[in-house]
């Protein structure tokens, strides 16, 4: 991967989105999603102009429909009347015609490209010969060309936006639902860019999993770089959740890419009012920044993907193959244990620096310290920045946090919520619930958290809460149950990918949930 000399960022063809350049040497462009139905143009403009004001530099917003697509000149024309600049972003999924009438209204528009031309994944057709397989992706081709060309003549930038859990049956038919499959499903629309000269293009690629997002992301910068093309990078989380969990998730994700100059535009998704988001990102790209000096400084960036857990002996009931420790208080090195302290800023490169060429056997206990941060949300973002990037890293021996504004308890919850989030240990059921959009159709926010207060301590299980019905199943990740939003005051519950419960009332739908988990003999006592 190149990287820019000055500052560690990977070089990359700048995209233009309106008056905002994303791609280094331009700084981290932070960008939020509406969650106010696409056709209330009102309650979208006003949320659009809120979430600028917040502090964002680009909104996006749902468009399912043609008439959606039109409303967002609508939109955009109040927006711009209240003075507001920001650029704005169409999101598709499954209708090409609304991409269309998208491009003629927006700065930018982010197609899915596992729904965009290819049916969305059925699973019914698993096998192509090569010559369907070469002529599906020619009818990509002759379909995708003229969507750019109106894009060029119009001035709009395009995202390649991949998620995990929405791959056509034609790629993951060749090369799986995992990183390769996310990886190629990009690759394929971006040599049709490069083909066509098309250079105002960012990439995505979202799941999840942390560490699945991270792997296949750098797995993406190395397709990139293998093909010559320099495409720069938006970084996300999906279904990350809310509160602690959702921007610990967050940061570790989007936080350790960054501190290794990979990204170039970020939005924390948060299942929360998207304001909140904001503040989050903020956090983490400023001290992603920090970590990317100290490692340009320290020579410690890392390229490569996951180099598998860092090898020690088991001692003192930690180490070698057991789960990550977590520590508090004073944590003395011994005979058997080795202690690496790291003071922010540059935590990663300080460990990286200190484990270079080990020889040393005994497990490793990683301690980071705080002391001049004083607000606790850039805290937690700090250490889940840090420490998750270490722990997917694999130095996964034993981890701690210090600073003032944590008690040891806290800090404690703390570590264990950054493993959890790097997927090595559940401490409580792991909740996955998507942001909510324009075609969100309850109150999200609300049923996240009465969810979470009922099903938290099911440990074992993974629980999906998600906003519709046309991108969530697809996306749960691998989810136990789903509860899922299937119409106005109606949700589906699901049982792995199987809808068990279709369009039952969104009043009774937790309680059901509940009834659904213990039928299935799933369900311990609090
Ligand atoms: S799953 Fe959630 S964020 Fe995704 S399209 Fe549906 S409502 Fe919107």
């Amino acid at each position: 991967m190149n990287s820019n000399k000055s500052d560690g960022r990977r070089v990359c063809t700048p995209s233009h989105v309106g008056g905002i350049v994303i791609g280094a040497p331009a700084p981290v462009v932070i960008q939020s999603m509406t969650t106010t139905p696409t056709l209330d143009v009102e309650a979208s403009a006003a949320q659009t102009i809120s979430i600028a004001e917040a502090g964002a530099s680009m909104v996006r917003l749902t468009a399912q429909g043609v008439s959606h697509a039109a409303a967002l000149g609508e939109i955009h024309a109040e927006v711009r009347a209240a003075g507001i600049d920001v650029p704005l972003v169409a999101d598709i999924h499954f209708n090409p015609a609304a991409a269309f009438e998208a491009a003629r209204h927006v700065e930018k528009v982010r197609i899915n490209p596992g729904n965009f031309f290819d049916p969305g994944r059925t699973f019914r057709k698993m096998d192509f010969t090569d010559e369907e397989y070469a002529a599906e992706l020619e009818k990509i081709r002759e379909k995708f060309v003229p969507f750019l060309e109106l894009c060029k003549a119009e001035g709009t930038a395009l995202r390649i936006g991949v998620n995990h859990g929405s791959l056509s049956d034609r790629i993951m038919s060749r090369f799986g639902d995992g990183a390769e499959g996310m990886v190629e499903s990009a690759l394929e629309y971006l040599r049709i860019c490069r083909d066509e000269n098309f250079n105002d293009v960012v990439v995505s690629i979202k799941a999840s999993d942390v560490s699945v997002m991270t792997d296949t992301v750098r797995l993406l910068v190395e397709g990139l770089d293998a093909e010559g093309m320099a495409y720069p990078l938006h970084l996300g989380v999906t279904e990350a959740g809310n509160a602690l969990e959702g921007r610990v998730k967050s940061a570790v994700g989007i936080g350790s890419l960054l501190a290794d100059g990979i990204g170039d535009t970020i939005r924390v998704s948060l299942s929360e009012a998207p304001e909140n988001e904001i503040p989050a990102a903020k956090a983490i790209a400023a001290h992603a920044e920090e970590n990317l000096k100290a490692n340009v400084a320290f020579g410690t960036i890392r390229r490569n993907r996951s180099i598998g857990r860092f090898e020690t002996e088991e001692a003192c009931g930690m180490g070698g193959l057991l789960d990550t420790a977590v520590f508090c208080g004073d944590v003395p090195e011994s005979e058997d244990i080795r202690v690496i302290e790291a003071s922010s800023p540059g935590c990663i490169a300080q460990v990286r620096k200190a484990l270079k060429d080990n020889t040393d056997r005994r497990p490793v206990i990683i301690v980071c310290s705080y002391p001049d941060i004083d607000n606790r949300d850039e805290l937690v973002m700090s250490a889940a920045a840090d420490l998750g990037a270490l722990l997917l890293e694999g130095y996964r021996d034993g981890i701690g946090v210090r600073s003032p504004l944590l008690s040891e308890d806290e800090a404690a919850e703390l570590c264990r919520t950054i493993i959890q989030a790097c997927g090595l240990a559940r401490f409580k059921a792991e909740i996955v619930a998507c942001p909510g959009c324009g075609r969100t159709l309850f109150a999200l926010p609300d049923v996240l958290d009465k969810v979470k207060s009922e099903f938290e301590h099911l440990r074992h299980l993974k629980i999906a809460v998600m906003g519709c019905i046309v991108n969530g199943p697809g996306e749960m990740a691998g989810a136990n149950y789903g509860y899922v939003g299937a119409a106005a005051g109606k949700i589906s519950l699901y049982r792995g990918i199987d809808c068990v419960m279709k369009n039952i009332p969104q009043e009774e739908a937790v309680e059901r949930l509940k009834e659904l988990i213990k039928s299935d003999g799933q369900w311990v006592d609090k």
